[in-house]
């Protein structure tokens, strides 16, 4: 089973979106990542199955 599942991440701070591999592995838990367009940090909170986001958050 492929762990890693990509997902479209819109930012908080200047709206695009682009792509992120989430490690499903972890289940419910929050990383830091930084918007690859504008490079301000986004907080996401992150509710994952092995394979699977089952919910995602994005906060600044
Ligand atoms: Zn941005």
């Amino acid at each position: 089973m492929d762990l890693l599942v990509e997902v479209d991440v819109s930012c908080p701070h200047c709206g695009e979106v682009f792509p992120l591999q989430i490690d499903t592995s972890q289940g419910e838990h929050t990383m830091i990542e930084d918007c690859s367009v504008c490079c301000r940090p986004i907080t996401l909170q992150l509710e994952c199955l092995p394979g699977e986001v089952l919910s995602m958050r994005e906060e600044d």
